[in-house]
This record gives structure tokens, sequence and C-alpha cells, in this order.
């Protein structure tokens, strides 16, 4: 083994940020965990809400204020831990705990297409504070960059494209359209590897949402987690996040200093 293909094995080349002291800590357990003999990344796989947009606001009002209408009773707070589930899912678990029975295909309908609209009336989220200093500093180190989103939004490709000029390839975007099973389930993410042709040790994932960890952690990818809303650390933690930062930009001056 040369030089470079051993700074390579402790992640050093490829991703500095593993060579940082909790960098390395964590790194360690992660390899530990799975039993890989390498993290060598080659790729990260971004979520879009709450990490390219501060969009999650948007959502978890819609989400509280329509279900709520429904008489499921919903807070934002509760909104952000259902974070990447498919909308299905989310009006599910709330139909089971509020009326006791599952709902029906029309009421699903009715609910998701009123939440939609509400959302679509909240002024266009912002692009998320330190998103495009992350996406450089990770361009620069020679990564493919590519989103994994439980939104299925028609305009998605275009928003990324209007807010990040010349970075997102249309190819390696996975939306909710193309899995049957949305985040906690790994299908999104591991879709995400077969559309960059990437082993798990080959890429790292970079998510807001606790059910969102929990897809990356279970698609077996490293995975930073950035807490940009309202929740505690230890839910992100408690999910399996590998390495916590509290906002994009914290971990933007991370990924510039290594
Ligand atoms: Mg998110």
């Amino acid at each position: 083994m040369n030089h470079n293909e051993s700074m390579e094995r402790e992640g050093k080349v490829a991703f500095p940020l593993l060579s940082s002291h909790n960098g390395t800590a964590a790194l360690k357990r992660f390899l530990e965990r799975h039993n890989y003999p390498a993290l060598t990344p080659k790729a990260v796989l971004f979520d879009m809400d709450g990490v390219l947009f501060d969009s999650m606001p948007n959502h978890a009002s819609s989400w509280a204020k329509v279900c709520t209408n429904f008489g499921l009773n919903m807070t934002p707070e509760e909104a952000y831990m259902h974070e990447g589930r498919t909308g299905e899912a989310t009006i599910q678990i709330l139909a089971q705990r509020y009326w006791k029975r599952p709902a029906t295909a029309e009421e699903m309908e009715q609910i998701y297409e009123a939440k939609c609209r509400l959302f679509n009336a909240c002024p266009e989220a912002p692009k998320m504070e330190g998103a495009a200093e992350v996406l450089k500093e990770v361009k620069n180190l020679g990564l493919t960059i590519a989103v994994v989103t439980g939104s299925g939004q028609q305009s998605l490709l275009q928003r990324l494209e209007d807010n990040y000029p010349g970075i997102f390839r249309p190819e390696l975007i996975v939306s909710s359209k193309d899995v049957r099973h949305g985040k906690p389930n790994p299908e999104p993410y591991l879709l995400g590897l077969e559309r960059t042709g990437l082993k798990p040790w080959e890429a790292i994932v970079v998510e807001n949402a606790p059910l969102g960890v929990q897809a990356a952690v279970a698609a077996g990818i490293f995975t930073i987690a950035v807490n940009t809303g309202p929740l505690p650390e230890s839910v992100l933690l408690q999910s399996g996040a590998d390495l916590l930062f509290p906002s994009m930009t914290a971990l933007a001056e991370a990924l510039h200093k290594a």
C-alpha cells in the first residue's frame, strides 16, 4: 500500500474532516459498527429540506394546520419528527392514533392535497444558510454530489438549479417518486448509492431529520447530522448520526478548516 492509499484508507485524502479530532473517533466507531475495512468517500448524498433549503418551518406549519383541521392533532414540533416520511405514511400514523382506523385513499389524497396547497401558498423557502459553502467545499474535494429527498415536488430540479447553479445533475437526484418506501426505510439512500455506482463505504450523507438519519444509517452510510430545526441534538444522535453539527454553516467551517 502506498502512502496515498494508506491516507485514503483513513479517509484523509478524500474527506479531511474525518481526520479532525471528532472525525477520527466517529470514523473508528463507524468502521467497527459496520465491519468495513475503510471509508473512502467518493460522493456526498444531501437531503434537501432542512439541509439545502430552509423549508422545514413551512412544511411543519402546513402539516400541523391541515392535519389538525381534519381532526388529526399535530403540532409543528411533531411534524419535525415525521420529516422524511412519505405524506401517506404520516397520515396513516395519525389516523390510527386519532381515528382508530386507517385513512382511506380518498382521505389521504384530500389531506395531502390540502397540505400541498397550504405549503405552496407559503413564501418560497430560502437557501439554507451555509449550504452553498458546504457544496463548494465538497466540490473542491472532487466528490460527486447527489440529492436524496422525500420531496416529490415537480419543480424540484429547477429550484435546485436556480439556487445552486451547476452543482446538481438530474440523474443524481432521488425523489419520493423514485422509491416505494420513504425514510426511515433505507431504500432512498440505497437508490442514491445505486445511481452514483458506489458502495455504502464510499459515500457520506448529510441529513437534518431523525428519520432521515435512520434511513442513511440503515443503508450503512457514514451520516453527518446538521441540527437545523428545533429538535434536541439527542434525537439525532439516538437515530445513529456519526457526527453532528449545529448548522450547515458550522459544517462548512469544519470542512474548510480540515
Ligand atoms: Mg430534511
